[in-house]
C-alpha cells in the first residue's frame, strides 16, 4: 500500500477578507510575534529546550518514516542481501547507483552483487530505490552526517553502504506495515 494521501483543502475563491490581504499579513504578524517572544524567554530563562536541540551533544530521536542516505541490508552470514537484479539502479531518478552483478555457484541465490557503489554527492534521498527493491535489500537509514573534502569522497562503495539487518529493525518494521508485507521478501 502506498503512503497516506493526505487530502489539502484549498479555497478556490478567496473571500472579501483574504483578497484584502491585510488580516492575513496581521495573521502571519501575530504567528512570527508568537514564536519570537517565546524564543526570547527561552533565552531569558536559560530554557533553550523549547526551541533548539543542541547538536551535536544533543539528537532528536527521526520518526520511523525519516529517510537518510540508503544502505545494503547486510544477512547474519555477512553477505548483502541483495540479489543484483538492477531494480533499484533502474528506479534512480539521479543515476547514482551502479552494480556490478556477480553470480554465486552453488548458493540459495543466483546472482549477487560483485560491486555495488552510491554516489552520494547526487543523492537525493528521494527513496525510490528502497520502494522498488523487491528483496528489502536496500532501505533508508537514519544517517545525514555525510560530508567530505571532494566528490570522490561522497562515493560509497559495497563495504561502506552494508549495515546489518538489526540495525535497521525499525525501518524495516516500518515498510512491512507502510506496505502491508507480512514479514522480509527472504
Ligand atoms: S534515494 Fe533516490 S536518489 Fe538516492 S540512490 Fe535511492 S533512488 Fe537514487
Ligand atoms: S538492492 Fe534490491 S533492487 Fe537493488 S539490485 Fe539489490 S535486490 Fe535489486
Amino acid at each position: 500500500m502506498p503512503g497516506k494521501v493526505i487530502k489539502v483543502k484549498r479555497h478556490e475563491k478567496l473571500g472579501f477578507l483574504e483578497r484584502l490581504y491585510v488580516p492575513m499579513i496581521a495573521q502571519a504578524l501575530v504567528t512570527v510575534s508568537r514564536h519570537f517572544f517565546r524564543n526570547m524567554w527561552g533565552f531569558i530563562t536559560g530554557n533553550r529546550t523549547t526551541f533548539v536541540v543542541q547538536y551535536p551533544e544533543q539528537r532528536v530521536d527521526y520518526p520511523d518514516a525519516f529517510r537518510g542516505m540508503p544502505v545494503l541490508v547486510q544477512l547474519d552470514n555477512g553477505q548483502p542481501r541483495c540479489v543484483a537484479c538492477g531494480l533499484c539502479e533502474f528506479a534512480c531518478p539521479t543515476d547514482c547507483i551502479s552494480i556490478v552483478p556477480g553470480q554465486l555457484e552453488g548458493a540459495g541465490i543466483e546472482r549477487y552483487p560483485e560491486a555495488f557503489d552510491i554516489d552520494m554527492s547526487r543523492c537525493m534521498f528521494c527513496g525510490l530505490c528502497e520502494e522498488a527493491c523487491p528483496e528489502e535489500a536496500i532501505v533508508m537509514s537514519r544517517e545525514v552526517e555525510i560530508s567530505g573534502f571532494d566528490r570522490a569522497s561522497l562515493y560509497f562503495d559495497k563495504e561502506q553502504l552494508l549495515v546489518p539487518e538489526h540495525l535497521l529493525k525499525r525501518r524495516l518494521d516500518f515498510l512491512r506495515s507502510e506496505y502491508n508485507r507480512p514479514r522480509g521478501a527472504r
